[in-house]
């Protein structure tokens, strides 16, 4: 049921606070009690099941069926004694969001009984009736089905009373429907490449894997005043709504002690995440009123993404039991900050090594440099395609408003780290490295993890900095799959490091020595990548004047951002790579137009629908009751009486006139322009035609209800205000 706003407002006062038990138990007792992790899986299985499935996962080896019977008799048996009765193949499709399947696990047994069944081939592979998912075009519903696979580097979990099997989503053609299979494919191909450039350092390396450590911030909003508000819960932002007089400009949330009624919350989803083996270690307030944040220990990428995905669900179902509600919109509100999900990324090595931190001697530097400088070129090679990896309709609000990274894709390095390249730009090629020199590696590079990491010398205005031992790529949306943005990354830098050991080694193979051949190729690196470093002011006008002088592109329109994932140079990429091909990059471009229609779609309704049925009426009655208060004074002191006295009654009649007037005519047009973009028959076109024909009327509709919410009595506005939606 909807609420009016008075009615939730009251609701709000009323609540009883829903209360916590923590249940006094340490972490270290529950922490991962709800994954069938190593652990758990030794207690359950024999011991060649086991070991069969840790070589499967870390060298990627298939399972044998066999075993596979024996892993998914043992997985069972523990979920059945955690309660579990139901099991689900776990999977993130092109939506964005995760797809679940429920099934359960008994079967009627001839005596007419039931025993509780789950055989091997149950937990490798299954059909979902998914025909929904968004597919391009890919799958035909009547032809091709798609598959689900497990994933066994991920491990299985059950949540409440159903067992959740991590997998992969394909077409039976092959081509990848989701996030995972790509994401998967991008960290061998990674680990491939970086783990040759590793030789020329350490021959001991074996393996590489890409570690990330996701921020995700989200906002909560108490569930009463989220019902009374219908933009809110059919778009997951707000269409419409004055700025309240106070909102972040003190700066008095960011950090500040967090509420009695959130830190229950909080406390709560942190216990399930716990419990699920997700390391969730930080939380804090942001800096927009109600805007939240929670991090976890860093992991290897693929189990990261899970985990996030996971603890997205995980807080949205806890904000529901506590009567709040989380959004994971970008940009909720109009005038504060939006959210966004920092990606920090690296790669270590199965030595032990993170191959972006500094080290403590001049070969480890190398390398450390090695892989700085290779990323750095893949970033400059192929930003384009990580700013279409991370575009959103909801993204494309934030991307480039002062509050996030600008829309154009630069990288931050501090400033030791800029000197150490100069350094080597300068170093003349062809000699030996004198013993200073060397020692200078190691002091210069040495001293930059206890910089960079005590926060002193970063930027928050970059979209792609090196903060001590990582970059943090901070342009990723809150709501996005953390998958899209690595996909690109892995890939780019893996490409990049090909290259990289390609070139070297043809300079080794003409007699020069390895350690000035690696010097030689990332001087010329340096050189050709400079136009990317930047580590000035992001949010600046005088940044985006001197990225346009570089060529630096700045896109800040979804439709047109994306482009570049198409393109030859992307194509190419994922094709050489063996990513993804160019049939399966234009399916995923279809679905994300299709998306973008879809949601500017929305959103263009819901604002019809609220300005004409619930901000116009409300208007007219507001303007009645002045056009009577008018009408009473003149009748009780004479028209020629009234009109000497100053007043300014008449004027707010007009003003409101005038912007029902507007609203409905700006409504009546932008309901034509979205018949014409839905009669076109090019997704392409369509997702043009909403972001610049449908698109601007939602600013210029709202900004009318914006004013006449100042003008109208508070007594009759229907919808929630800024100010008492954003404090808890
Ligand atoms: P900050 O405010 O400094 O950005 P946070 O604690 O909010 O710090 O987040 C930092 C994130 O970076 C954490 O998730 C942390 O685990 C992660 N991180 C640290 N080192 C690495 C690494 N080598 N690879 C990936 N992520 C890392
Ligand atoms: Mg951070």
């Amino acid at each position: 049921m909807a609420y009016t706003r008075f009615k939730a407002l009251d609701l709000l006062h009323s609540r009883e606070i829903p209360k916590f038990d923590i249940k006094k138990r340490k972490t270290s007792e529950f922490y991962g009690e709800n994954v069938f992790n190593g652990r758990t899986m030794q207690e359950y299985l024999s011991k060649e099941a086991y070991e069969h499935i840790i070589t499967a996962t870390s060298t990627g080896s298939k399972i044998d069926r066999k075993i596979a019977n024996q892993i998914a008799s043992g997985m069972k048996a523990w979920a059945v004694d955690k309660g579990a009765t139901h099991y689900t193949h776990w999977f993130h499709p092109l939506n964005g969001a995760t797809a679940e399947k429920h099934d359960a696990f008994f079967e009627p047994s001839d005596d007419g009984g039931a025993i509780e069944n789950f055989q091997g081939e149950l937990l490798v592979q299954q059909e979902p009736d998914a025909s929904s998912f968004p597919n391009g075009g890919i799958r035909n519903t009547f032809e091709a089905r798609g598959y689900t696979a497990w994933d066994p580097s991920s491990p299985a979990f059950v949540i409440g009373t159903t067992l959740c099997i991590p997998t992969i989503f394909v077409a039976y053609t092959g081509e990848a429907l989701d996030y995972k299979t790509p994401l998967i494919k991008s960290l061998n191909v990674l680990d491939k490449a970086a783990t040759a450039v590793c030789h020329y350092f350490d021959k001991n390396v074996d393996k590489v894997i890409s570690t990330l450590g996701w921020e995700q911030e989200y906002f909560l909003i108490d569930e009463a005043l989220y019902n009374a508000r219908p933009d809110l819960a059919l778009t997951g932002r707000t269409l419409m709504g004055h700025a309240s007089a106070k909102d972040q400009q003190l700066d008095d949330h960011y950090f500040g002690s967090i509420p009695d009624r959130v830190a229950t919350f909080m406390r709560d989803f942190e216990y399930e995440s716990l419990r699920l083996g997700i390391p969730v270690k930080t939380r804090h307030n942001e800096v927009a009123p109600n805007q939240f944040e929670c991090a976890p220990v860093f992991e290897e990428a693929n189990l990261a993404v899970d985990h996030n995905q996971l603890v997205m669900d995980v807080i949205g179902k806890t904000a529901k039991k506590h009567k709040l509600r989380a959004l994971y919109h970008e940009k909720p509100f109009k005038g504060i900050n939006g959210s966004g999900k920092h990606n920090n990324w690296s790669m270590a090595t199965n030595t032990g090594v993170n191959l972006l931190s500094p080290g403590k001697n001049p070969k480890s530097n190398f390398q450390f440099l090695t892989f700085l400088i290779n990323t750095v070129k893949a970033v400059d090679e192929y930003s384009d395609i990580l700013r279409a990896s991370i575009m959103s309709p909801g993204n494309e609000h934030r991307l480039g408003a002062a509050e996030a990274p600008p829309a154009i894709i630069s990288v931050f390095l501090g400033s030791e780290l800029t000197k150490a390249l100069k350094g080597i730009e300068q170093r003349v090629s062809n000699k030996k490295m004198t013993p200073d020199e060397k020692t200078e590696l190691k002091l210069d590079i040495g001293k930059i993890p206890e910089i960079l990491l005590d926060n002193t010398d970063r930027n928050r205005t970059s979209p792609f900095a090196f903060t001590g031992n990582r970059f943090e790529f901070r342009a990723v949306g809150s709501a996005q799959n953390c998958a899209a943005p690595l996909i690109v990354l892995n890939t780019a830098v893996a490409n990049q490091l090909k290259e990289f050991k390609k070139s070297v080694d043809a300079l080794i193979e003409k007699g020069i020595k390895k350690d000035e051949a690696i010097f030689q190729i990332l001087k010329k690196y340096i050189v050709e990548s400079k136009k990317i470093l930047f580590e000035g002011n992001g949010y600046s006008d005088e940044w985006v004047k001197e990225a346009e002088k570089r060529g630096l592109t700045n896109i800040k329109d979804m439709p047109e951002a994306i482009k570049a994932f198409v393109s030859e140079k992307s194509i190419k990429l994922f094709k050489d790579n063996a990513i993804l091909e160019k049939h399966e990059l234009e399916a995923r471009q279809e679905i994300r137009q299709e998306i973008y229609v879809k949601k500017i779609q929305i959103e263009s309704r819901v604002l019809g629908d609220l300005a004409i049925n619930h901000i116009v009426p409300t208007a007219i009655k507001y303007q009645n009751i002045l056009v009577n208060n008018v009408q009473g004074l003149i009748n009780l002191l004479g028209k020629k009486e009234y009109d000497s006295m100053e007043n300014t009654q008449i004027d707010t009649i007009k003003k409101i006139s005038t912007y029902i007037n507007e609203i409905k005519t700006q409504v009546k047009l932008m309901v034509d322009e979205r018949k014409i973009a839905n009669n076109l028959s090019l997704m392409e076109e369509k997702a043009e035609y909403y972001s610049q024909k449908v698109k601007p009327f939602l600013e210029s509709i709202r900004y009318r209800i914006d004013k006449l919410e100042l003008i109208i009595d508070d007594e009759l506005w229907p919808l929630p205000k800024y100010r008492e939606l954003l404090f808890l």
